[in-house]
């Protein structure tokens, strides 16, 4: 495995694997890695002959107020983790890198990063569009992997693929959890063991919700009342929401098509998202 730090190192080592053949796949994360990111890199290892991973922690993607400047960081660990997982190249630069003094073009997604996280966190996808348009045209992957767990992030970035005219196949691997059932997330270091507790909440009344649809229920009202009460249990509840997995708007009538319920949270000053896909084509209705 080969670290790479700057853009014109990985155009030079990506030039040597680029081929009729090759097919290469990028992983981008912030670092911190988790089995959710293995997995990510496992599928790419699946479906790429070279395989990429970054390691960003973007400075655009996150408010004035959030946790840019605590956010975990473990460079030696990570590196080792995508060594033993056969990664060929991680690319981590530094900010100056991505973002010289002089930079001065963002790249601003449309309707699908304004619902949920977006009404939330003014900016963000703004900051995720900004740095993946500028790794796809860094790295210029065949196929790009993303988690279910930040299922707006995966609508944004394909209608990001599909406008600007990236020849990426985006794939969507679905959420990693812990055998509890918490999302896994390197935010989830922040917690402590009674917030973490609280954190539980959300899969659960996710899941509640889920066993009610797979058993028939179909009205969003219904099954957003079923998710709740346990998600009662944290800190600050910011959405808990039935959205059509393509448009992002919420499901007014009745599940008729594939949905997701979404919702995020804060345990303690730590905020946790999640969500469940309800396919009503997976089960009799
Ligand atoms: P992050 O480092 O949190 O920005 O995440 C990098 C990538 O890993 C994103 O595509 C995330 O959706 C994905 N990811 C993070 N946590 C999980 C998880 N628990 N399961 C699957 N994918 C995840």
């Amino acid at each position: 495995m080969r670290t790479i730090t700057t853009v014109s190192e990985l155009r030079l080592a990506l030039a040597e694997a680029r081929n009729l053949e090759s097919r290469i796949g990028l992983v981008p994360t912030m670092g911190y890695l988790h089995d959710g990111h293995m997995a990510l890199v496992q599928a790419s290892r699946r479906q790429c002959s070279t395989n990429v991973v970054s390691i960003f922690v973007n400075p655009t993607q996150f408010g004035p107020k959030e946790d840019l400047s605590i956010y975990p960081r473990d460079f030696p660990r990570d590196e080792e983790l995508c060594r033993a997982a056969g990664v060929d190249i991680l690319f981590a630069p530094q900010a100056e890198e991505v973002y010289p003094p002089q930079f001065n073009t963002f790249v601003e997604p449309g309707a699908l990063a304004r619902p949920l996280c977006g009404s939330f966190r003014a900016g963000h996808f703004r900051g995720v569009a900004t740095v993946v348009s500028k790794l796809f045209n860094m790295v210029q992957p065949d196929v790009a992997f993303f988690g279910q767990k930040d299922f707006q992030q995966c609508a944004v970035v394909r209608q990001l693929a599909a406008d600007l005219n990236f020849p990426i196949e985006i794939v969507t691997v679905p959420t990693v959890r812990d055998p509890d059932g918490l999302a896994m997330s390197s935010r989830n270091r922040y917690l402590s063991a009674a917030e973490r507790a609280r954190a539980l909440s959300l899969s659960r009344g996710l899941f509640e919700a889920e066993a009610d649809f797979r058993a028939g229920e179909r009205d969003p009202v219904r099954l957003l009342l079923r998710a709740r009460r346990p998600i009662e249990n944290v800190d600050e509840l910011q959405y808990l929401e039935i959205v059509d997995t393509q448009t992002l708007e919420p499901v007014a009538n009745r599940v008729s098509r594939p949905a997701a319920i979404c919702v995020a949270a804060y345990a303690g000053s730590t905020r946790l998202i999640d969500n469940v896909v309800l396919n009503p084509d997976s089960y009799a209705g």
